[in-house]
């Protein structure tokens, strides 16, 4: 029998004894770097919160940006349906309230937009959240855009390790 001293160990595929230190078995060639590198240099598994998140995000910034379509496609002479156009300057006041309230929208909705595709892709964490944020005031129909961005926020800040 061969005394089993501290410097030698038996490999773990054919059972032979080698060195302590051995990185690949002479015997078998198992490779021991391999195995001892295998968890630490796996590629990061990414879990499906971080995804759901992310689209979560952008729908409402997809939200954001028809509702913003819709308030800038509204016209002085839409208004006029409503009796509004024939009171001077009125028209015109709620006119341009709709024109900077829609390019508001488009502006939380880009953004959201780009936050939620970089949520999709687990990239630029903070942006994600910035996109997460700005979708809360996408409101949508029922408030659905705003729920949908909050929850995604959620989604996205619990699986924060999923971003590189
Ligand atoms: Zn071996």
């Amino acid at each position: 029998m061969t005394s089993a001293g501290g410097t030698t160990r038996n490999c773990v595929k054919c059972g032979r004894s080698i060195a302590f230190d051995a990185n690949v078995c002479p015997y078998c060639g198992h490779d021991y770097r391999a195995v001892m590198a295998g968890p630490a240099a796996a590629p990061h598994e990414k879990g499906m919160l971080s995804l759901v998140g992310g689209i979560m995000i952008l729908i409402s910034g997809i939200t954001g940006l028809a509702i913003g379509g819709l308030l800038l496609a509204i016209n002085t002479s839409d208004l006029d349906q409503f009796g509004l156009g024939s009171i001077s300057g009125v028209g015109d006041t709620i006119h341009n309230i709709l024109m900077v309230c829609g390019a508001i929208f488009i502006i939380l909705g880009l953004i959201a937009v780009v936050g939620g595709y970089f949520g999709v892709r687990r990239q630029h964490f903070g942006l994600v959240i910035l996109g997460g944020v700005l979708g809360l005031f996408t409101i949508g129909p029922y408030g659905l855009a705003s729920l949908l961005a909050l929850v995604g926020l959620i989604l996205v800040a619990v699986a924060k390790k999923d971003f590189d």
